[in-house]
């Protein structure tokens, strides 16, 4: 007995202890002391609720949740601030609760704007002046070993992405940098990652490829490219306003594409340039891009063109299939608010209006999840895929590292493809307009959830999570549902200006039964 009164007294003493220690309870900084290289950070948590909150003797802020975010403007050096929360408990005794929170600003720390100009973020590339690098001897035979192994403009992460190859392409690499092989291109640097790649043996000739079957067809949904070749040969997609190239390297043979491409009834496909092996083939996109990929199935490299899909100039969402995608989940919590509800929750309560507001218009919805479990990143945009998506929308909600949660927040959506672009400016706009937030931008950024090129793939950073104000609404049921509305509002618009120019009445359209609408 006495063993276990002595395990349980520190059990009960911690419970006590941890229930004081949660009346002041601080989410930002995540450290104490804390570094910074901001002139901006902000101290963020939780007290009793009407409780009273000094800070270095200062009264801060508590808003009617008991939620706080005092903003520090830092001067260089280290500064302790002292956090003391007051409030009466039920038996009119004054309680305290006191913290010290040591905040260093770094020399040399860079003022952040809190308010930028042009909250837009438009895409730039980075193009550096190519490294000097190792030369090999001779050039060697390797293949990629990771599925959907970055293939970069530049030898480091930043280096903008010019392809995934898939597992297995057989790669020529005729030198290195630090961590990365240059790929033998004939033409533009192309940089992987060594952990991507298993380099095999110096080649004594050169190593090009013929195309020994060239195919050109459709189904319901999709167009087809497909080239059988000797062996898998590195390749990129590229994007413009009205066309998406492929591009080859390393082919030598074209004559049996020749014919296929001499066939076609429409010239669908066309040659833009063959020269030192290169091959970049192009296919026009009157309809607008509504998503492309291509991959290997063993030596044969297979390019996917979504059609444009049926668009009712009355109900366009009408049996769209659209991905619903709520942010995080199971042990992975995202961001956590002032009174510790995290991120994962917002997001899945916000995703859960959306499917039930896009359902309500007739779309079919696909959710990656709806309930609090792990969800593995990669699987997320697969999901989506294999559904045939045309749309895909994540769901997240911003958090803030220093600056100033009180002037910067608001809506932000992000793309990454130019085709993704008009629709996160749609979701956006009616955002904007309809929740009464501040426009954080229309945002071009490189996330698992915005690279693919189908299905057009936005995602969507409702509010800031740090901001106690725009904190509320995101944990409100009926601002969810608002938002919920706002997005599909703005992807009805994004729909509609999508639109072909000759309408089709909804009567009229033959919907073969086999099609699930
Ligand atoms: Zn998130």
């Amino acid at each position: 007995m006495k063993i276990i009164k002595n395990l349980l007294l520190p059990i009960i003493l911690s419970s006590l202890f941890c229930q004081q220690a949660n009346a002041l309870d601080v989410l930002f900084p995540q450290s104490n002391p804390y570094k910074t290289w901001s002139h901006t950070t902000y101290i963020m948590g939780n007290v009793q609720k009407g409780a009273e909150l000094l800070i270095n003797d200062e009264p801060a802020k508590v808003w009617n949740n008991g939620a706080f975010c005092h903003i520090l403007n830092l001067e260089d050096g280290e500064k302790e601030y002292k956090l003391v929360e007051t409030y009466k408990d039920e038996n009119d005794n004054t309680v305290t609760n006191e913290k010290i929170f040591k905040i260093k600003k770094m020399p040399g720390a860079k003022k952040i704007t809190a308010k930028p100009v042009s909250p837009d973020v438009p895409k730039k590339i980075y193009k550096p002046q190519q490294p000097t690098f190792t030369q090999f001897e001779k050039p060697k035979f390797a293949y990629i070993l990771t599925d959907g192994a970055p293939a970069r403009s530049y030898p480091s992460t930043n280096g903008e992405r010019i392809s995934h190859l898939p597992q297995k392409t057989v790669v020529i690499v005729e030198g290195e940098y630090k961590n990365w092989y240059k790929i033998q291109t004939n033409s533009e640097p192309l940089w992987v990652y060594k952990n991507n790649v298993k380099v095999l043996y110096p080649l004594d000739n050169d190593l090009l490829v013929t195309i020994r079957r060239a195919d050109i067809f459709q189904d319901e949904d999709f167009s087809y490219l497909q080239m059988t070749l000797d062996i898998p040969v590195p390749y990129k997609l590229t994007e413009n306003k009205d066309d998406i190239e492929l591009t080859v390297w390393g082919v030598y043979d074209i004559a049996e594409l020749n014919k296929v491409l001499k066939k076609q009834k429409r010239q669908t496909w066309t040659i833009k340039n063959y020269e030192n092996n290169v091959l970049t083939l192009k296919t026009t996109c009157e309809e607008g891009i509504w998503g492309y990929d291509a991959t290997y199935d063993n030596y044969t490299l297979v390019l996917k063109k979504k059609k444009y899909p049926i668009i009712y100039p009355n109900n366009p969402i009408k049996g769209m299939t659209i991905a619903v995608d709520a942010g995080h989940g199971g042990r992975e919590a995202g961001t956590v608010g002032p009174t510790r509800i995290p991120e994962k929750t917002v997001n899945l309560a916000i995703s859960k209006q959306l499917q039930a507001e896009l359902e309500k218009r007739g779309a079919n919805v696909v959710m990656t999840r709806t309930t609090d479990k792990d969800v593995e990143i990669y699987s997320r945009p697969k999901i989506a895929n294999d559904n045939n998506a045309v749309i895909s929308i994540s769901i997240h909600a911003n958090s803030m590292v220093d600056g100033n949660p009180l002037e910067r927040h608001g809506v932000s959506v992000f793309w990454y493809n130019d085709h993704a672009k008009n629709l996160a400016d749609n979701i956006k706009k009616s955002m904007v307009e309809e929740l009464k937030l501040r426009n954080d931008g229309t945002r071009y950024s490189s996330f698992v959830l915005t690279r693919p090129t189908m299905p057009i793939s936005v995602l969507v950073e409702v509010g800031y999570m740090p901001n106690p104000d725009e904190y509320l609404k995101l944990t409100n049921p009926k601002f969810q549902r608002q938002a919920a509305k706002a997005i599909a509002d703005g992807l009805e618009k994004y729909l509609k200006s999508a639109q072909k120019q000759i309408v089709i009445e909804e009567s009229k359209v033959f919907i073969p039964t086999f099609i699930k609408r």
